[in-house]
């Protein structure tokens, strides 16, 4: 399992900066709805801008209150589908066993449409006044859907509320954390996400993302479930990471007197950990193309691979002519890309396993003496070819 700053790591690799893109645009839509339905008129919304529902009727149906915060963009900043539409106490449209289109509504909040509407806003506005007090009893005991009351205040004050609606989300995330304690079993929502809240601030990196990045690393990260980012930003995140890790391979393999001081002498089992270097293995491929260095020709296949600096790159496999168990005959390092070959598969396989290889030996050692030889590697064939007994 991976821990929590691994999977920090492998977000501030790529989302951090996707969604931190899209999130300019989504905050200028968020203040527009704000805008349009400012705390203080909340009372004076007509009920078919509030009501879901009426988009295929009024033109202006797909900018109610309601069809905005759950199906506009704005869902983007945080989701609350899922259940009828009942959760936002009064819509207008149909039932599963009543195909009339009518208005619909919850008798605890009145007797017709009218009074039931009138019900919802006094609710609502109920919600953001204990919501800015910050009453949390206040907000649990408010008669609202949960999941729509955590969507109206994460909206009106985003940074006090964190756009994670659903309660089973905020209990599995709190597990996920470590937070969650034995008296949370009995603690009703609100008071469970603001421990969630409190998490965050006190975080010495998360207390420096907005709230709208952290759910994003919660989704991503603990429920699999990553935002789905435009084919543009992906390439251009892509392309930014691809330059960010060129140029740290580039500066490591550019100085010479780094590269070639040997490492202390190890056993064989040692080695393994200690020698390889990915930087140099990658110069190495990437200076034959990507191509295997007996035979250009000869058939490879794409990678797969999710680091960025291979990204479509044809796949060969790294070979150290001077094989590395043998460096403390040297005294230059030779875990280095001058060592290293590129090889394809079938040819890799055949200089490791192969019975009559004197001739591929040959070509690699005729294609590298000078370069060894002139990062104070010296070596003959004869000697390489006894590697290789
Ligand atoms: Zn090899
Ligand atoms: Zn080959």
């Amino acid at each position: 399992m991976k821990s929590l700053n691994e999977l920090i790591d492998e977000f501030m690799a790529f989302d951090y900066r996707a969604y931190n893109l899209r999130l300019n645009e989504l905050e200028k839509l968020r203040q527009a709805f704000v805008v349009r339905f400012p705390i203080l008129s909340i009372a004076d919304i007509e009920i078919d801008d509030y009501v879901i529902g009426k988009r295929y009727i009024l033109p202006s149906g797909r900018e109610s209150f309601c069809y905005l915060l759950e199906r506009s963009p704005l869902e983007e900043l945080g989701s609350m589908r899922g259940g009828t539409a009942l959760k936002f106490g009064i819509y207008y449209g149909q039932t599963k066993n009543d195909p009339t289109d009518m208005y619909r509504f919850k008798s605890s909040f009145g007797a017709d449409h009218v009074s039931a509407f009138d019900g919802v806003k006094r609710v609502i506005v109920k919600l953001l006044q204990v919501a800015s007090s910050k009453n949390v009893t206040g907000i649990d005991n408010n008669a609202l859907s949960p999941m729509f009351k955590g969507k109206i205040l994460s909206t009106y004050f985003p940074e006090e509320f964190l756009p994670v609606f659903s309660e089973e989300d905020i209990d599995y995330f709190l597990r996920k954390l470590n937070l969650f304690e034995y008296s949370f079993y009995s603690k009703k929502l609100f008071e469970k996400k603001q421990k969630l809240l409190e998490f965050k601030q006190s975080h010495e990196i998360f207390s420096e993302w907005n709230n709208q990045v952290f759910m994003r690393f919660l989704y991503a990260k603990f429920l699999n479930r990553p935002y789905n980012y435009d084919l543009k930003t992906i390439q251009m995140i892509g392309a930014e990471n691809e330059k960010l890790q060129l140029d740290a391979i580039n500066t490591a393999i550019a100085n010479i007197s780094d590269r070639i001081i040997p490492p202390p002498h190890l056993g064989k089992a040692e080695l393994a950990y200690f020698m390889r270097s990915a930087n140099e293995k990658f110069a190495a491929l990437r200076r034959a193309d990507f191509k295997c260095e007996l035979d250009p020709t000869h058939l490879t296949f794409t990678r797969r691979s999710r680091n960025p600096v291979y990204i479509n790159k044809q796949y060969t496999e790294p070979h150290h002519l001077i094989p590395i168990e043998y460096h403390a005959e040297y005294s230059t390092n030779i875990d280095i890309s001058e060592n290293i070959v590129s090889l394809c598969s079938h040819c890799h396989n055949k200089l490791h396993y192969g019975k009559d290889i004197d001739t591929e030996l040959k070509q690699l050692f005729k294609l590298r003496e000078s370069e060894l030889a002139s990062i104070g590697v010296t070596t003959t064939f004869s000697k390489v070819r006894n590697y290789y007994k």
